[in-house]
């Protein structure tokens, strides 16, 4: 362990989460690092605490801003809960982070990884923590071939996250001290002063960066790993084993066209609807066409309520969620005048109002081409009009 730590204290990487111990900080970058890379995430967390700096502010923020900071981190339930979990905190505990962690475990979209990182970065209390990095560095540290999905196994690797966390609890003065905003200098200098050197929050924080630089999935750095000597896969020349792995499910492939409609300058835009997949974002009127011909013109005429004067391809847009490989194929589409019937439901949208919208992920790929193809967009006014 004093060599896990020691490593950790020389090549910590110098992210900026890490030099506070504020629990709603340190809270928004767990949630936003699920599923997401940190590289990815550094961004995202900075113009975060910005805009929404404490609990209360994250409390009160409307809908749209939220998916908005969000835009383009994708599983946005994440944001919801967390601004659930905000309210609750304001409600219940008077905008204070709760330290009991029975009492994180309760609030939204908060797991026992989530509750664990919390009480051992922020508190310093002896929570353990095992997400993918850490289930990677155990089982190849101890030989542990059963699936980590699997009950037994996952007990297991939860008895060892725990076992070491708790070895560093009693290897240095605990403080339960509550941490504001204060900073300290960098990681790095963070360790190195927490004499006696092992501390729950640098423990947690070592295993799961030792996951993310050193023991990477494929081709680990064992020649500069802290722990190569003791480690079974390692001596036994058995790395690529470990962690088991049952076979993913295949993929399955989806194909959308979408369409994109503009009328005086402004376009047309839709909400998707609460309790859907990315509830409460907006995207382009599309529907599913799965994959043999389809005719684009009728499709468009069930989709906008009138048959287009003309159809031209914009961009095509392939991206995965899940177990889904979409490809999202986007056309202009120039409605006649004279049209008969209804107006086609949603929002009409100027180009700088599109900007304003929290876009799903794809979609918000299309505006970025459209918008890079139209020119810049006019801030002359809030962008909108309403004919839903
Ligand atoms: Fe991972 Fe290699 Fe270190 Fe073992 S020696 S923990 S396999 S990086």
């Amino acid at each position: 362990m004093a060599r896990l730590l020691d490593w950790f204290a020389r090549h910590a990487r110098d992210l900026p989460w890490r030099k506070t111990r504020d629990p709603y900080a340190i809270w928004v970058s767990e949630v936003m690092l699920q599923q997401t890379q940190v590289k990815t995430v550094v961004p995202y967390w900075e113009r975060w605490m910005r805009a929404l700096p404490t609990m209360r502010a994250l409390a009160k923020a409307s809908p749209r801003k939220i998916h908005k900071l969000w835009e383009g981190l994708g599983y946005y339930t994440r944001v919801r809960n967390l601004q659930r979990a905000a309210r609750i905190i304001v409600r219940q505990h008077g905008g204070r982070f709760p330290e009991e962690f029975a009492e994180i475990l309760a609030l939204p979209g908060v797991g026992r990884y989530t509750a664990g990182a919390i009480c051992s970065i922020a508190f310093h209390q002896p929570a353990p923590v095992l997400d993918g990095n850490v289930i990677r560095v155990l089982t190849r540290l101890f030989g542990i071939a059963g699936d980590p999905r699997e009950t037994e196994t996952n007990a297991l690797l939860w008895r060892l996250a725990e076992r070491f966390v708790t070895e560093a609890a009693n290897g240095t003065p605990r403080s339960t001290r509550r941490a504001t905003q204060r900073e300290v200098r960098s990681p790095q200098s963070a360790v190195r002063s927490s004499s006696p050197g092992a501390n729950c929050s640098h423990l947690n924080q070592s295993l799961m960066e030792l996951g993310a630089v050193v023991c990477t999935p494929r081709r680990p750095n064992c020649r500069a790993c802290p722990v190569a000597a003791q480690c079974v896969a390692f001596r036994t020349g058995r790395v690529g084993e470990f962690p088991a792995a049952k076979p993913r499910p295949a993929a399955t492939v989806r194909r959308f066209a979408a369409f994109v409609v503009e009328c005086d300058g402004r376009f047309l835009v839709r909400r998707r609807p609460a309790g859907g997949v990315n509830a409460h974002l907006w995207e382009w009127p599309n529907v599913e066409i799965g994959n043999g011909g389809a005719d684009l013109g009728t499709l468009a005429q069930t989709v906008l309520g009138a048959k287009p004067k003309a159809l031209d391809a914009l961009c095509t847009i392939r991206h995965s969620i899940t177990r889904y490989r979409i490809t999202l194929e986007a056309h202009v589409v120039a409605l006649g005048r004279n049209r008969r019937g209804p107006p086609p439901a949603g929002r009409w949208v100027t180009p700088a109002g599109l900007e304003r919208l929290p876009f799903a992920s794809a979609h918000g790929k299309i505006r970025q081409r459209l918008l890079a193809t139209s020119g810049k967009p006019r801030e002359d006014d809030d962008g909108t009009s309403r004919t839903e």
